[in-house]
């Protein structure tokens, strides 16, 4: 058995795994890489390996750095099945297809800016289109959470609850191999306890083999309940200077969880009624698709819906879908509060917002979700006095706020306390979906704990996985 890496491998973006074994592959999750755009337009055109060849492809969730190069893999030749939850099937129905548009949109843009710029290249050609995406579609397969089934010869899989993000999965894989049995848990982006609307993680039993993420594998997130309390006092600070609030956030989960945290804030009377934008037509087509899983809420939110029907403040928000409407918004006074994406701001409607608020210190942006090395969002919240926006220099003077409360990511306790909270130790872990310090130092900490030497593995590394399971050095 092999597991090489192709994505996500002292990074945190472009999820990808490919687990070779009884003469199978099986590729876990096929994510887009994000950030310097030329970089990430390569990485995602180089797989590392032949799509042809791969059996059938296990996603964890359907967020674009996990799922959203799957268009891409089908048109390279890739014939299997995708496996996925009911969920999530039906939520990246909705986000590849608006990848293929914005893919669309950036070959267009090169190659405009290629003409303008005299270059005698051929048009570009988008990553995958629209119609890609919806071919790739075609293959899927939807699960229910706990339910084995069949992946390919010798090979099982079963969904468990990650608590990330409306649908998403631990993966346990079960391999048999010469007479020899082995699991493999993949905990795909593992969510914090108590978020909202959604179930808290799973714990698994004696996997011997663990891949889990550790995006904030060096640091702890303040609790989850203080969360609501700091999202008011923002809103009253803004209301009373009369400014905006733009919150770039990822269209499906984070955007669900702020308007529900919102809803309940303006229910209880703890923020005034003012207008809330949620200017993303993905984020309404996400919200429609959270409506139609409640078998993934949790207790609280499915009583919500019960007593009030509204979870997600349909009645309270106005939800933005056209263009114009979202223009309209750049000439209206304060105070308001605008949701949008994309979440680490490196594209979609928030850049017009960003651009027309950012130098104006009454307004404020508040970033809530992680932000990857070399966006828009992570030079902004380093703190550089000036940042470049659709290609023009603007002044930073809006006043800048974090909360990590809402991150869809466990934290180095709770990255421990799952895999503590699970049957057995593992004999092999690799870490993944974290920058180098932040992998390296949740290593360090499992050594410390007294888990076997965590190997972190770098882009396209192989690993071969004998009987013996020698351990391997960092
Ligand atoms: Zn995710």
């Amino acid at each position: 058995m092999r597991i090489s890496f192709h994505g996500a491998a002292r990074s945190v973006t472009g999820s990808r795994h490919l687990i070779e074994a009884n003469g199978q592959r099986i590729l876990l999750d096929c994510g887009l890489f994000q950030g310097r755009r030329e970089e990430a337009d390569r990485k995602n055109r180089e797989f590392g390996f032949d799509p042809a060849e791969l059996d059938a492809v296990i996603l964890s969730h359907a967020h674009i750095d996990h799922s959203g190069a799957l268009p891409a893999l089908i048109k390279h030749g890739f014939k299997g099945t995708v496996h996925t939850t009911l969920a999530t099937a039906d939520l990246a129905s909705h986000m590849l297809r608006d990848s293929g548009f914005l893919q669309e949109k950036d070959a267009e843009f090169a190659t405009k800016r290629d003409q303008r710029r005299g270059k005698r290249v051929p048009p570009r050609e988008p990553l995958y289109t629209v119609e890609d995406a919806e071919n790739a579609l075609h293959q899927f397969e939807a699960r229910s959470y706990y339910r084995r089934f069949y992946v390919a010869p010798g090979i099982h899989a079963t969904f468990h609850d990650a608590g990330h993000i409306l649908g998403s999965a631990i993966v346990e894989i079960e391999i048999e191999e010469n007479g020899q049995k082995r699991s493999v848990v993949f905990s795909g982006d593992l969510g914090r306890k108590r978020l909202p609307i959604i179930r808290d993680p799973d714990q698994v039993e004696t996997p011997d083999i663990v891949i889990m993420e550790t995006t904030y594998g060096d640091r702890d997130h303040s609790p989850i309940q203080e969360a609501a309390g700091q999202l008011a006092a923002i809103i009253k600070k803004l209301c009373d200077r009369r400014g905006k609030l733009i919150i770039p956030a990822f269209a499906v989960g984070r955007t669900q969880e702020i308007v529900h945290t919102l809803s309940q804030l303006w229910s209880d009377g703890q923020i005034p009624h003012l207008p809330i934008f949620i200017d993303s037509p993905l984020a309404v087509n996400a919200t429609e698709v959270f409506h139609r899983h409640p078998e993934c809420f949790d207790a609280e939110t499915r009583a919500l819906l019960r007593d009030d029907g509204d979870p997600f403040g349909l009645h309270k928000m106005h939800y933005v879908r056209s263009n114009e409407e979202s223009r309209s918004l750049n000439d209206r006074e304060g105070p308001f509060v605008i949701i949008s994406a994309s979440g680490m701001a490196e594209g979609g409607r928030v850049l017009h917002h960003l651009r027309n608020s950012i130098s104006d210190p009454k307004n404020g942006i508040l970033f809530v979700g992680y932000q990857a090395e070399h966006t828009l969002g992570r030079r902004i919240l380093s703190g550089e006095p000036e940042v470049n926006i659709f290609g023009e220099p603007h002044e930073v003077r809006a006043e800048i706020f974090v909360m990590n409360e809402f991150s869809a990511h466990a934290d180095r306790n709770e990255l421990l306390s799952w895999l503590n909270g699970n049957k057995g130790r593992p004999r092999d872990i690799f870490l993944v979906h974290g920058e180098e310090a932040q992998a390296l130092a949740f290593a360090d900490r499992l050594e410390h704990e007294g888990f076997i030497a965590p190997h972190v593995p770098t882009m396209h590394e192989t690993i071969a996985l004998g009987g013996s399971h020698p351990r391997k050095q960092r």
